[in-house]
């Protein structure tokens, strides 16, 4: 059974992002970028799979600039057994991703597909839904378990109020939750074995998909700024401020 992680690159989750001067969007210019956290989760499961012998290989795939090939090398490092970079400089939205992960997974043929819930940057939490639309594929988002037997995906998902379990008949989309593994640390000499992995660049155009953002992006504004929080002396203080300056009371 092979499997395929899809990973993103995006800005570090520890990074400040800044708004750039036009408000055009976030400035990425010289800000560290790593893999998309549930992504990381999503390759670290895959290799579960394939440790445990449910799996026989694993194939993670990106879209994106030729940079994003770092972050496919880190998903090999994680071990993964190869990596395809979709290779665009177009602005990607899920919807084109979707599109293109569709014509990787064509071209592919695995049988699970392993998406994180959400990117960290736009937040869209779209991509793994859409491709499973797209495919025509059942889907299980935000999972926290996933076991594979006779040819099904039996999924444990974080719903509000509890978990659910749904068993799903394979070709199927699964979307990684947070708590659905701990991915592992990527030692030195897996960092240079990954570096011999085999790693294909293609493009939209061969896939035969046009990538074009269908939205347009009117303005991107930072959240107003706040006055910092202050420490009071006493709870006399505190009414005070409340009454006198806040004028909530
Ligand atoms: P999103 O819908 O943008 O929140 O992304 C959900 C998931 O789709 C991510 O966690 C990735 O697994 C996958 N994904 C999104 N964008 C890309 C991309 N450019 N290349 C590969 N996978 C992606």
């Amino acid at each position: 059974m092979k499997v395929i992680a899809a990973v993103k690159r995006v800005v570090d989750y520890n990074v400040n992002v800044r708004v750039k001067a036009d408000q055009s969007g976030v400035d990425i210019g010289n800000v560290k970028m790593s893999m998309n956290p549930f992504d990381e989760i999503a390759v670290e499961a895959a290799v579960r799979l394939k440790e445990q012998g449910a799996a026989s290989e694993v194939v993670a795939v990106t879209c994106g600039v030729t940079q994003a090939q770092e972050t496919l090398r880190t998903a090999l490092a994680i071990g993964a057994d190869r990596g395809v970079l979709v290779q665009t400089d177009t602005a990607l939205q899920p919807l084109a991703v979707a599109k293109l992960l569709r014509a990787v997974v064509a071209r592919e043929q695995p049988a699970l597909v392993i998406l994180g819930k959400q990117a960290i940057d736009d937040d869209a939490c779209q991509t793994g839904q859409m491709l499973a639309a797209l495919l025509g594929w059942p889907q299980a988002t935000q999972a926290s378990a996933i076991h594979i037997e006779d040819g099904r995906a039996r999924v444990t998902r974080e719903v509000d109020g509890g978990l659910e379990v749904v068993d799903l008949a394979l070709p199927a989309v699964v979307t990684a939750d947070l708590r659905l593994n701990e991915p592992r640390y990527v030692t030195l000499p897996n960092i240079m074995k990954a570096k011999k992995k085999p790693l294909d660049v293609t493009t939209p155009q061969d896939l035969g998909v046009d990538p074009a953002s269908r939205l347009e992006t009117l303005r991107v504004e930072s959240p107003a700024a706040r006055a910092p929080g202050i420490k009071v002396a006493d709870v006399a203080a505190l009414v005070d401020k409340l009454k006198h300056e806040a004028k909530v009371i």
